[in-house]
């Protein structure tokens, strides 16, 4: 059987959880799914909590105690899926006729724009669901 990496290995586990939803698996079921036993499915568990890719959670089944995994999405990651083209597109620098001349440490600096400011705080609203409409 060719040797596969710990990387493909975290890969498939994670694309495991990932589709067993909400339910989540039993850890058992993944490492016997993955043809490991439980010193190396208990790794490369614990390797994915460290990360924050999955949850675990205490279950007894069949009187036994061990985990349920479910796949968490990562803060950063559900942050960036939330920005797409159309949420940039209004940026005021595009149609900024100080555009040429701005840098860092000019007198147009995007450091201390206060129009690049309020555009970004909209923006960090919008994206936090607290644009002010409610
Ligand atoms: S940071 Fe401000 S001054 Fe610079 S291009 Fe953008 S809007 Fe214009």
């Amino acid at each position: 059987m060719p040797k596969v990496s710990m990387e493909e290995l975290e890969k498939t586990a994670l694309e495991m959880i990932r589709n067993s939803g909400s339910t989540g698996i039993l850890q058992s079921d993944l490492w016997r799914r993955l043809g490991l036993d439980s010193r190396e499915g208990s790794r490369l568990v614990l390797r994915l909590a460290k990360k924050g890719l999955i949850r675990r959670e205490q279950v007894v089944v069949n009187g036994r105690r061990t985990y349920r995994l479910r796949y968490t999405r990562p803060p950063s990651l559900e942050l960036k899926l939330k920005v797409d083209i159309e949420d940039v597109l209004d940026i005021p620098c595009f149609t900024c006729p100080f555009l040429g001349q701005c840098g860092p440490g000019n007198f147009n600096d995007p450091r201390t724009c206060p129009i690049l400011q309020a555009w970004l705080e909209r923006k960090a609203r919008e994206l936090l669901g607290d644009d002010g409409k409610a």
